[in-house]
């Protein structure tokens, strides 16, 4: 049972760690509160910043003894689904980003990197670039500050070959909730020169109980990259009508399972796109919302788009080798009679296509931040079920979610990210924060499409905190076993109590 922060444990770490490793501070406390749900904000107890591995070892020793609970984050720019506050109000946040931000290693041969929770996807971009991009690294197209380990961590995809985040860690450092270090796989093994070679390891797979989870504290990680392709060639097609969404998905799905072309693909709809170059038009609509049809046309005409957009690329070592690759998916694509083909070099003209282009390139970009100011108020909240690759069943998807949300008075904003055998829907929800009504409807809204997809039969993947809880309860079976590894790993139960339901 966790109680107010005791004075005594700031005196503990203050004199073992110095005044750089704590902040209890009124206005530190509200900037890590602050987030974009629609319950409001979730005030921390205070804030962590430690330096090592051995100073995180130490505050979770200290957590321990004055039964304070820890809620950590790497960089905290998990927009939409939290940012830096806790799951439960008074938890202290353990900021690792601030102090532990250090590229330890990148290994050109073997293509891997040793990296700090804190590394983000823009400091490891840019040395990539120092060092001549002979590596691609996988990037979201979320927050270029955000971190590569709390991305993958939470379940974080990209868009690459690469692009199963989680899935391109390799060798964990976690301290675990009663103070223990783990090293995972052949790190378990002293001086074992293959931690971020061998996936598996010895004995059974421990990395994935970090995932999405509140057994222990990652402290470092290594990741894999991908050697850079000389060209990288985007392929764009958009599509005039919403329905054509069932279309577009059985057109994909050949092209994925055998992996023709080995990057995923990006549906996005006219709103996601617009929400990137324009707000909510409300003098267009005179005040209405959710966003008239007309308007909608008129603003994809403007903009030139249609109501999806399809990306995907190629990659290889000359323009003459992927031509005739482009030309193969043209003619798939076109097949439909209703694809209209932008090539690489006329996205990079469009501020809405060039985001794909980035994402593809495993470029990080801040292009699709001002989605979250499509409406005023600063709401925002993301609902991400998971589609299977078939048209009929991804159509009925789309329609279920478009009528819910202009039932509770918003648009469907979407992008649908497709591998060959499923999707993840990300449905950001953005509301008038400052809108009493509105964050309540938004809060409803959200609810009935959880409710909704759980009832056709598709759950969410990963959660904004103020539905973990709620998420985890609909599960049989999985609440009691990781109840029970939470007794064993964090008997004090220190870290993190809520976070996915896990208590
Ligand atoms: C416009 C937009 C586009 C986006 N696009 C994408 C996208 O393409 N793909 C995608 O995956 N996301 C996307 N996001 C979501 C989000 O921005 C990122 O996933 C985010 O950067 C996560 O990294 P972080 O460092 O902020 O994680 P954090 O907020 O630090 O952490 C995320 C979670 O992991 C836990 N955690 C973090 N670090 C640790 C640790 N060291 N030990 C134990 N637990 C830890 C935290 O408690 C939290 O629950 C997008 C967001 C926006 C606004």
């Amino acid at each position: 049972m966790i109680n107010a922060v005791p004075k005594a444990f700031w005196d503990e770490l203050l004199s073992e760690l110095g005044a750089d490793a704590i902040d209890h501070s009124p206005a530190t406390i509200a900037d890590y509160g602050a987030n974009l749900m629609p319950s409001g904000d979730r005030m921390p107890g205070g804030v962590l910043y430690p330096a090592s591995t051995a100073q995180v070892q130490q505050m979770v020793q200290a957590a321990n003894r004055h039964r304070v609970a820890i809620w950590p984050i790497s960089t905290g720019r998990n927009v939409g689904i939290g940012e830096k506050s806790p799951v439960r109000e008074g938890q202290v946040v353990m900021h690792l980003g601030r102090r532990m931000n250090h590229i330890h290693e990148i290994d050109e041969t073997l293509c891997f990197a040793e990296i700090d929770p804190g590394v983000t996807f823009r400091q490891l971009y840019d040395e990539l670039g120092r060092r001549g991009h002979r590596l691609m690294m996988s990037s979201t197209s979320g927050p270029t500050d955000g971190s590569l380990v709390g991305n993958a961590i939470d379940k974080g995809a990209g868009y690459t070959p690469y692009f199963d985040h989680f899935g391109m860690t390799c060798g964990l450092e976690v301290v675990l909730g009663d103070g223990r270090i783990l090293r995972t796989a052949d790190g378990a093994s002293p001086g074992a020169k293959t931690w971020h070679l061998v996936k598996y390891g010895f004995g059974p797979f421990l990395d994935g109980l970090f995932v999405q989870s509140n057994f222990g504290i990652v402290t470092r990680a290594g990741l894999w990259l991908m050697p850079r392709p000389p060209v990288i060639r985007c392929f764009i097609f958009s599509f005039p009508d919403d329905d054509d969404f069932g279309e577009i998905v059985d057109l994909i799905r050949p092209l994925k399972l055998n992996n023709f072309v080995p990057t995923l693909f990006k549906v996005t709809n006219d709103v996601y796109s617009l929400g990137t170059v324009e707000t909510y038009p409300y003098g267009r609509t005179g005040g209405k919302t959710p966003l008239p049809d007309e308007v909608r046309g008129e603003l994809r005409r403007q903009h030139g788009i249609g109501s999806w957009t399809v990306s995907g690329a190629f990659y290889g070592d000359s323009e003459e080798t992927i031509r005739p690759l482009i030309e193969r998916v043209r003619k798939h694509f076109e097949r439909s009679g209703k694809a209209r083909y932008t090539s690489h070099e006329q996205a990079l003209e469009s501020r809405i296509f060039k985001i794909h282009v980035d994402t593809f390139s495993g470029t990080p970009t801040e292009e699709e931040m001002p989605l979250h100011e499509w409406r005023p108020g600063g709401g925002s909240i993301w609902f991400l079920p998971s589609t299977p690759m078939v048209g009929s069943i991804a159509n009925q998807h789309q329609r279920m979610s478009r009528s819910i949300l202009a039932r509770y008075g918003f648009e469907f904003i979407t992008e649908y990210v497709c591998t060959g055998r499923v999707s993840r829907a990300l449905h950001p929800l953005i509301f008038n924060r400052q809108d009493p009504d509105e964050a309540r409807r938004a809060a409803e809204c959200y609810r009935a499409l959880m409710q909704a997809y759980a009832e056709a039969g598709y759950p969410i993947s990963r959660a904004p905190i103020e539905v973990q809880e709620e998420a985890m309860a609909r599960l049989q079976v999985t609440p009691e076993v990781c109840r029970d590894l939470k007794r064993a790993l964090d008997p004090n139960g220190v870290i993190a109590p809520g976070k996915y339901g896990i208590v």
